[in-house]
């Protein structure tokens, strides 16, 4: 436990804040140092074939203990969200939690409080790790990061736990949306793999939405309006109406929640020649998507007959799908993980992410991923934390999910 502390609280203390305007990959220096740091503890616990590639991702093996076991892949990325500034963090440990509000020290504004925050009422006694006031913690994903070094250490020093060969991925960007861009999952060649990005403990999110994007294109006709008359089509009008004659009450996400779908404006633009409106699709069933569609066609082809002479394009585009799909089609993904979770002494919560996940996208290219909880809470915000007692629960199941993974052939 000091030890799975002492790293958490190492990695930190490194900047690796996330940027959203660059191109370049990693985002930020501080990934490549905190990567660094990495490749060298893995080669002191004794991985195998330990390197960071030039994207910056690092890998390494601990090497089978059980010969015909198949490979699994641990993840976490070492970035932080760019939402609050991740420099000088200034961790703070509050060994058995009195149950209380938390006021943070340098900025006494910032009130990690019961009534916000439920869960605390469960963590009485606990170890809390908590940020100053003036950054964020950076839990999302460094306990990840330091729950899989601890686990490996483990297994390492334990030659007698069984398992098969298991890859360590720590990666790049994931806050800015490109977690997944530059992963080559031949390289991981593993059968199935597992995030450590959740939040809480005992937590398996098997479930995202399906989603697609749609640009719809009003074009309108112009004119100068003091001649209009019978002429002009003010497309900036035609998107008016085309937004109001879309479902309201339901298919909204300022409407929905839980497992419900949605259809979404976020982006309007242009003039009264061309007005495009962006919207993205999103249920957890992908055959919604394609009703959601066909609202949007209905609408423009209404538009359309009351207006000749205007256009109302609709264009959709493929996105990403529920990892349920693909997790279907490895079930000792899922299966395993509650198994290993109910071994460690929890109850898993199966859960479903209004949103994607990089497991999401990796579940899609081949590598079914889904994601586990590792003691994170009000992650993005100054208010993070961590518990320490719930971090080394998501050690164990890592131990334990190893060694069922062990028992099973290629
Ligand atoms: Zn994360």
């Amino acid at each position: 436990m000091d030890k799975l502390l002492d790293r958490f609280l190492r990695y930190v203390k490194v900047e690796t804040t996330a940027v959203e305007e660059t191109k370049k990959y990693p985002s930020s220096k501080g990934q490549l140092e905190l990567g660094k740091m990495l490749v060298k503890e893995m080669k002191e616990l004794g991985l195998q074939g330990v390197g960071v590639d030039k994207h910056g991702i690092v890998m390494g093996t601990i090497p089978a203990t059980a010969k015909t076991a198949p490979t699994i892949a641990w993840l976490a990325h070492m970035d932080t969200s760019p939402e609050a500034s991740g420099k000088n963090v200034n961790p703070q440990i509050m060994k058995n939690y009195n149950g209380k509000d938390i006021v943070l020290p340098k900025d006494k504004s910032r009130v990690i409080s019961v009534k916000e925050t439920p869960e605390l009422t469960e963590l009485k006694g606990k170890t809390l790790i908590t940020a100053d006031g003036t950054t964020l913690l950076g839990a999302d994903d460094k306990a990840g990061v330091a729950t899989i070094m601890t686990a490996a250490a483990h297994l390492l020093a334990n030659k007698k736990l069984k398992h098969g060969p298991i890859r360590v991925v720590f990666t790049c960007d994931e806050e800015v949306g490109r977690g997944t861009d530059k992963i080559d999952i031949k390289k991981i060649k593993a059968t199935c793999a597992y995030t450590l990005d959740g939040e809480g403990q005992g937590g398996i999110e098997n479930e995202t939405f399906s989603a697609d994007g749609a640009v719809v294109t009003i074009t309108g006709k112009n004119i100068h309006p003091g001649f209009a008359k019978g002429v002009m089509i003010n497309a900036i009008r035609l998107a008016g109406l085309f937004i109001s004659r879309l479902p309201m009450q339901i298919l909204a996400p300022e409407k929905t929640s839980g497992r419900e779908p949605f259809l979404h404006p976020y982006v309007i633009e242009g003039g009264v020649p061309e007005t495009k409106i962006r919207f993205i699709l999103r249920s957890f069933n992908a055959a919604d998507l394609k009703d959601q569609a066909k609202i949007l066609k209905n609408v423009a082809a209404t538009i359309m007959a009351e207006y000749p002479g205007a256009k109302v394009d609709v264009k959709t585009k493929k996105q990403y799908r529920n990892m349920r799909e693909y997790l279907d089609k490895e079930p000792r993904a899922v299966d395993l993980a509650a198994k290993a979770i109910r071994k460690a002494g929890m109850e898993p919560a199966f859960q479903s992410i209004r949103g994607g996940t990089d497991g999401s996208r990796l579940s899609e290219m081949g590598l079914p991923t889904p994601n586990l909880s590792v003691g994170m809470h009000n992650f993005h915000s100054p208010l993070e934390f961590a518990c320490l007692e719930q971090m080394e629960s998501a050690v164990k199941v890592l131990i334990e999910l190893a060694q069922m993974w062990g028992k099973e052939k290629k």
